[in-house]
């Protein structure tokens, strides 16, 4: 039997003075899906259990010409199809729909899934190749973080003691000449990915890519960000150049060192970094041109 106290605040504020009070001993629970696991399997011993379900301000969906902002709470399930109504998530679109199945989908929310830091996770992977920030709060006020930095190992986030992630910011930008899109191999339907691999892609006037960002899941602790493969593409002509774009998935592939894992040995998840980066290549740009 698990033996914690269950607490329900229904504020932010009220939330992060749970948290400090009952310090390292205090858990945050959203949807309860990877809580539920570790509980079960005594990998977490909460004092206090400090449920958000009933914190208000954490729902909601609101674009701007800044970005996308998406509260914590927002679950899995409502995201599925975000890139129809924002396409500039497309690409967290592309992660969502493959993410377990139904019923956790529908519990299991946004801030949940980046805050459990799991190796594998490739919603994390998505939001960082979307440059995406985390809005922090706490009781001294609030902070943002670049979701590459927030993410810090396996199992491991930069969030300090008393700090509750409230809502995920993906910055805009000019559909007509970027894109991004993930791309992933899971063994079967459900799990999580062997490997994922998230790509953005920006093109100057002439065809030319003027920016671009790799980032490789479930290769190491926390995502990887592949630069050697962006310097090749940077500045350098990318559309329909599958040479460049085989290149530069040799050359992310060059750049993890993945421990093998019982769904794939490390030769085999190398062998999808060069495959699926080339691949969420090819698909930002077939966005980005189309
Ligand atoms: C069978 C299965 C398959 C899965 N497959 C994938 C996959 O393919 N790709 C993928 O990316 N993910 C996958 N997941 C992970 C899934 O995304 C997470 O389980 C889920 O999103 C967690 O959300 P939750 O609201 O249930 O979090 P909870 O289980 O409630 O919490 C998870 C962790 O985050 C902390 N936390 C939650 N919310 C906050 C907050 N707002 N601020 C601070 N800390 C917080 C909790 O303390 C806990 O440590 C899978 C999960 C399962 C069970």
């Amino acid at each position: 039997m698990i033996d914690c106290h269950y607490l329900e605040p229904t504020s932010v504020s009220e939330a992060c003075t749970l948290l400090v009070e009952h310090g390292d001993g205090a858990k945050v629970v959203a949807g309860g899906q990877s809580m539920a696991i570790l509980l079960r399997n005594g990998l977490s011993q909460p004092s206090h259990l400090i449920s958000i379900q009933h914190v208000t301000g954490l729902e909601d969906i609101n674009a701007s010409s800044e970005g996308v902002t998406i509260g914590a709470k927002v679950t899995l399930n409502r995201l599925n199809g975000i890139g129809e109504t924002h396409p500039t998530l497309r690409a967290l679109d592309d992660v969502v729909r493959g993410v377990a199945d139904q019923q956790i989908r529908n519990f299991a929310t946004l801030g949940g899934a980046i805050c459990e830091a799991h190796p594998a996770s490739d919603i994390t992977v998505a939001l960082s190749a979307l440059h995406a920030t985390v809005k922090l709060a706490s009781a001294n006020g609030e902070r943002t973080v670049p979701i590459c930095d927030f993410v810090t190992g396996a199992f491991a986030t930069a969030a300090g003691p008393g700090e509750l992630l409230t809502e995920v910011v993906i910055p805009s930008f000019d559909l007509a000449s970027a894109a991004a899109a993930h791309r992933r191999f899971a063994l079967r339907a459900g799990d999580y990915p062997v490997v994922g691999v998230g790509a953005f892609v920006s093109l100057d006037g002439t065809g030319n890519c003027e920016d671009v960002r790799i980032v490789v899941g479930n290769c190491s602790g926390a995502p990887v960000h592949a630069q050697e493969a962006e310097s090749r593409l940077r500045g350098n002509s990318i559309v329909g150049n599958n040479g460049a774009l085989a290149e530069a998935g040799e050359l992310a592939a060059a750049h993890v060192s993945p421990a093998g894992d019982p769904m794939a040995p490390s030769e085999y998840k190398i062998d999808l970094v060069s495959v699926l980066t080339r691949e969420a290549l090819e698909e930002a740009i077939t966005r980005a041109t189309s």
